[in-house]
């Protein structure tokens, strides 16, 4: 097969790389400008899967995903050692009062249709099996009891590049800042100190910072940089068998092995690329810590270790990865705007991006061509987090 050149090296970028030369022999060139990694989404993300969306194609996504991730370590062994990525699968649970029962209840049957593993629990039933969770303002809660928990992103970011390496993919520190073209094709892409490298076909795959990538091919890719913020929290408290849990209010928390994890939409404006290093501390106090306690009332008592931000690669269109060949060029293709449901992706979305480049079928990918944009053809994801 032929060179392809990959603008991006985080996780979705490292996956494409790894099956094109894995599976498909090709000759990858990967151009990263930050080898660090220090402010790609892959470093910052909290690396949950779930089978609970609104759109089958997320769905089917996760679900290949997460076979692919139970066997990581046979898949991207690499001579004699294998990654752990350390999957858990203790679910996500979906709480909703009697205002958001109704959609609650819809989406459980298209998710049932499209053979998702979940069950929709009565506040008694909740009880039960989460004795520490406050459920009088509940009416359901949907639990996902199989392919839903998480894992170690930079550890399966790691292991992409490693295995790609093994395979012969090159991994260029440059940052891209432009393309050249001839006869409707790209040939290279030009870097900004004046470095220029050819190949045959090209991926932008530059996660938050995709757009002005797609503006030197003269696409608009409506993806900009959004900042979350993730706060580490202590508690004495245990909270057996607990699953990701995403509160009525939109605030979610999970477990860290003795810690706790929890975030939510943020406050105000959501303006692209807000500092990272400017956490919002407001959050925590006004609003996720009275609703945490609330919820669960022993995280009355519970102290912020820590906290950090990154940015979700949002997709303003439609909040789902953009991930196909790009419109009026044969041989670009983007992979970008997973608007915060990347990282679960990346092993399907990788693959599939592998086989199109190499003009093979690629199911799994179709509905999310960039082509939608041009036809106004929205693939609206309800549930994201
Ligand atoms: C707080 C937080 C929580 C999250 N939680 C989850 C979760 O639970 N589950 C989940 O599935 N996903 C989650 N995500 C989203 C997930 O992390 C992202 O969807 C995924 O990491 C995107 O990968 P990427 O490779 O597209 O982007 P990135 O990891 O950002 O990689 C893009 C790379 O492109 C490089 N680049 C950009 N422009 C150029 C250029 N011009 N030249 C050279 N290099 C360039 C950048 O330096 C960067 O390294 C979360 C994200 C955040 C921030």
């Amino acid at each position: 097969m032929s060179d392809v050149i990959i603008v991006g090296g985080g996780v979705m970028g490292a996956a494409t790389a790894c099956f094109l030369a894995r599976d498909h022999g090709a000759a990858v060139t990967v151009v990263e400008r930050d080898p660090s990694f220090a402010r790609a989404s892959s470093s910052l993300s909290l690396s949950s899967i779930r089978q609970q969306f609104s759109q089958p194609v997320n769905m089917a996504l996760s679900r290949w995903s997460i076979d692919f991730l139970r066997r990581v370590a046979a898949e991207l062994a690499v001579t004699d050692e294998s990654p752990a990525i350390g999957l858990v699968e203790p679910g996500y649970l979906y709480l909703a009062t009697p205002a958001g029962a109704a959609s609650l209840r819809d989406v459980h049957a298209l998710q049932r249709r499209e053979g998702v593993d979940v069950a929709l629990l009565s506040p008694a039933a909740l009880s039960a099996r989460f004795p520490w969770l406050a459920v009088d303002d509940l009416a359901l809660g949907s639990l996902g009891l199989s392919g839903e928990g998480w894992f170690d992103g930079p550890a399966l970011h790691r292991a992409f590049r490693r295995k790609a390496k093994a395979c012969g993919a090159r991994f260029v520190d440059a940052e891209a800042q432009g393309f050249d073209t001839a006869a409707g094709r790209v040939t290279g892409v030009r870097s900004a100190d004046g470095m220029r490298v050819v190949g045959d076909a090209f991926v932008i795959a530059g996660g938050a910072w995709s757009a002005p990538l797609g503006q030197a091919l003269g696409f608009t890719l409506p993806v900009s940089a959004r900042k979350r913020d993730v706060f580490v929290l202590e508690t004495p408290a245990a909270l057996p068998g607990c699953p990701l849990v995403i509160d009525p209010s939109g605030f979610w928390f999970r477990t860290e092995g003795s810690l706790i994890l929890a975030g939510g939409p943020p406050r105000g404006d959501d303006p692209a690329e807000a500092p990272l290093d400017q956490i919002d501390h407001g959050l925590f106090d006004d609003q996720l810590w009275p609703t945490l306690a609330a919820r669960v009332p022993a995280l009355e008592a519970l102290r912020v270790r820590s906290a950090w931000a990154g940015y979700y690669e949002m997709n303003a269109f439609d909040h789902n990865g953009l991930a196909g060949r790009l419109p009026g060029w044969g041989n670009a293709f983007t992979a970008c705007g997973f608007s915060g449901h990347g990282m679960q992706q990346a092993p399907a979305v990788g693959w599939s991006m592998a086989r199109l480049i190499a003009g093979l079928d690629a199911p799994l990918i179709e509905a999310l061509t960039p082509q939608r944009l041009l036809d106004g053809r929205p693939l609206l994801e309800a549930n994201v987090i």
